[in-house]
């Protein structure tokens, strides 16, 4: 079904070959991948391979990358995973998951989405924030740890479909299946869905959702703070700024 409904899925993040994927997926965590389209022609001409990057000044690497949020922590990574991979791959990206995950930046997810999307090798499903909460509400996996998602994953499906069947799935997230309001209406997989039409949804398990919902409980208390608060009383003058007492 998912595979009539998106016969053509692929990753959307833009990249020509497997560097290129690598510091995509990297920079798009906690972002989006429209975003990072917007940044990666730039840095992909500055830093066209992993020696270029290795060599790079980091400021340099963070006015790139600024839009896609976290820049410094992210150019800290791009850079490490560079001169990881140049001085113990010579600069070609490891075509393995413990190879990959040894890099600076790289978890299991970001180096399945490389080894499947652009290597061709089924290794593992990439579990992201779409894979993990339509996982939850197609009662495909009742695990909130992405790795297990992904063995539960792995072993309902065949190995040939591990890579598409994650993109399709995100697609769908993407498109019908939203975290706010899935659109139970219009989706071509709500017949097999035990959430379909219901009132509450499963929780959605993801980290990225655990984030965002601190970041809201973040801004709820400080709203709160700012609506409860009595206006400040005013500065006492400090002693250092006391007129200095005339000497006798
Ligand atoms: S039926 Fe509704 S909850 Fe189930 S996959 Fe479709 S959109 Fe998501």
């Amino acid at each position: 079904m998912l595979g009539q409904a998106y016969p053509d899925a692929v990753v959307e993040l833009d990249h020509t070959n497997p560097y290129q994927l690598l510091v995509a997926t990297i920079l798009a965590a906690q972002s989006t991948d429209k975003t990072i389209n917007t940044i990666t022609p730039a840095l992909f001409a500055k830093y066209p391979d992993a020696n270029a990057l290795a060599a790079a000044a980091p400021s340099e690497v963070e006015k790139l990358i600024v839009k896609s949020g976290f820049f410094r922590n992210k150019a800290k990574h791009i850079i490490g995973m560079a001169q990881a991979v140049v001085t113990r791959h010579g600069g070609e990206i490891p075509r393995t998951m413990e190879e990959l995950c040894g890099l600076p930046g790289v978890a299991r997810k970001t180096a399945n989405v490389v080894l499947g999307s652009a290597m061709g090798l089924d290794v593992g499903v990439v579990v992201d924030t779409h894979v993990t909460r339509l996982s939850a509400r197609l009662a495909l996996s009742t695990h909130t740890d992405p790795v297990k998602i992904e063995h539960d994953l792995m072993a309902i499906l065949p190995k040939a479909q591990w890579t598409p069947f994650a993109h399709r799935l995100i697609w769908h997230g993407r498109r019908v299946c939203i975290a706010k309001k899935p659109d139970c209406d219009h989706c071509t997989l709500a017949p097999h869905c035990p959430s379909a039409f219901a009132a509450v949804q499963p929780k959605d398990p993801s980290p990225r959702a655990e984030w965002n919902a601190k970041q809201r409980a973040a801004r709820k208390g400080t709203a709160a703070a700012v609506a409860t608060s009595k206006k400040p009383a005013p500065k006492s003058r400090s002693v250092a700024k006391q007129p200095r007492a005339k000497r006798a």
